[in-house]
């Protein structure tokens, strides 16, 4: 059997939306305990479902730290993983600032590879705006009450199909006013889940005002800018014939593998590249901003709205040259379209399926797509449905591939349909509606003073409009 297996043709790629889809084959996890001090050989787990006990630091203390990678096929149907290394990397470093061990990168790409290749399938066809997006997550999962390390650690990989928004339209954004995201010598520089929920009722304030992206800047200082909610900033200046592209540099920041994929890409293009502080004055002289990340990819800014200042940097309502020769680079690179210069793509392969005989996981597939819709009984998820995957050293086989058996299918398929938190992180592009509709209510009060939290919908005339 040829790996890798083609992209499922029941599924609208171009129309999957934001919805979790439940229906994979399943997810990867391994544990770690204090007394081996070793990571254990990866499972392949088909459910979405993990067992946790409700004591798990994770749950009560937000031991926890992620990440969010990409999958794209080739133009000859291969499965190309972008810059994982990287993502390996920056989970280490978000895992030491919450006391999780270390996951080491090879085990890191183990663990991916067998998450993306057991749902090969699941990875769009090159043809269409699909992408496989790809969750790695760890956690203390012991049962642990005191503030101290626990016994146990779990690292998952989940994938989900999405698809993109290439070319969407420049949107809106503004400067969270009352509300830092991360304090100087804080945890702002790791991706860690206590980094983002108390974002979500000031990006929801933002977006009922018609701002769909949020801007911090500095805690200590509130004179810098640091990134966007979940994206990195990028500014661009044109003089003459010269591109300048302009990067944050803080320790309070989420380090971008897309802002940093940017400025080796525009450094590629003989621009000048600069990592500074970026005073927030200096954002009127743009010509261009992009807030960049693997969920949202390069996404153009409208504008910039400060409330509390009642400033407003315009940088236009089309997409600029720059971002566009960006975003093009970048999209070629990961869907293989263009040659790799820079090392970035991996390709999945099939013994990163763990097992000798992948086309046992076609048949499984076959059988699950076979009980859909044929269910009857309440499914019993209770961690049972684990299979054992097992490990290839070298040409050693230890176990032949299970082939899945309709009871367990039968729970697959029955697992509930949960709209879940990959959605914001997904969602960015995809919940642009009429932006022209949105400036009218960009009036920015103008307040002289100081932290004024006045309503951006005041209908206070003036508001400081200045050119990009
Ligand atoms: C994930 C994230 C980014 C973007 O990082 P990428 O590696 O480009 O995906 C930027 N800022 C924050 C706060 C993030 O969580």
């Amino acid at each position: 059997m040829v790996f890798p297996p083609a992209p499922l043709d029941t599924v609208n790629w171009n129309q999957l939306g934001l919805s979790i889809q439940d229906n994979v084959n399943g997810h990867v996890e391994s544990t770690y305990s204090v007394s081996t001090g070793e990571w254990s050989e990866p499972k392949f787990v088909a459910d979405p479902y993990l067992r946790v006990h409700g004591l798990a630091p994770a749950l009560n203390y937000g031991q926890q730290a992620y990440e969010g990678m990409k999958a794209h096929r080739g133009p000859d149907g291969n499965i190309l993983l972008f810059r994982p290394t990287a993502h390996a990397d920056r989970l280490a470093v978000s895992a030491s600032y919450v006391s999780i061990p270390e996951i080491p990168q090879e085990h890191f790409l183990k663990c991916a590879k067998l998450a993306v290749a057991r749902n090969a399938e699941w990875v769009a066809p090159h043809s269409t705006e699909a992408l496989m997006y790809i969750r790695p997550l760890v956690f203390g999962s012991s049962g642990h009450l005191s503030l101290t390390a626990p016994t146990e650690y779990t690292f998952a990989v989940y994938v989900q199909p999405g698809t993109t928004y290439h070319g969407v339209q420049p949107l809106p954004a503004c400067v969270v006013e009352d509300f830092d995201r991360a304090a100087p010598r804080g945890t702002g520089g790791a991706k860690v889940g206590g980094n983002y929920a108390p974002v979500i009722r000031h990006t929801d304030k933002a977006r009922a005002q018609g701002f769909h992206v949020t801007l911090h800047l500095d805690a200590q200082t509130r004179t810098c800018v640091e990134e966007f909610s979940t994206s990195g900033f990028i500014g661009i200046k044109k003089v003459g014939e010269s591109v300048i592209v302009v990067v944050p540099d803080s320790k309070n920041i989420v380090q971008s593998i897309t802002s940093d994929s940017c400025l080796a890409l525009a450094e590629s293009f003989g621009w000048k590249v600069e990592k500074r502080e970026i005073p927030w004055s200096e954002c009127k002289f743009f010509d261009e901003v992009i807030a960049v990340g693997t969920a949202a990819s390069l996404l153009p800014i409208r504008l910039l709205a400060r409330a509390s200042t009642g400033e407003k940097f315009v940088y236009g309502e089309t997409t600029g040259e720059c971002t566009l020769r960006l975003g093009a680079a970048m999209r070629n690179i990961m869907r293989g379209k263009i040659g790799d210069q820079f090392g970035w793509v991996d390709t999945v392969q099939e013994k990163d399926l763990l097992q000798e005989d992948a086309s046992a996981q076609l048949v499984e597939a076959e059988i699950v797509s076979g009980v859909n819709g044929e269910l009857n009984g309440a499914p019993q998820i209770n961690g049972s449905q684990v299979e054992d995957a097992p490990i290839v050293n070298g040409n050693e086989v230890e176990a032949p591939a299970a082939v899945e058996t309709p009871a367990e299918a039968e729970v697959k398929a029955a697992a509930p349909h949960v709209n879940g938190s990959v959605e914001e992180v997904l969602a960015a592009p995809a919940a642009v509606e009429a932006p022209i509709e949105i400036e009218d209510k960009v009036s920015v009060p103008h307040v002289n003073g100081n932290g004024v939290e006045a309503s951006l919908v005041d209908d206070a005339p003036a508001m400081v409009e200045v050119k990009a």
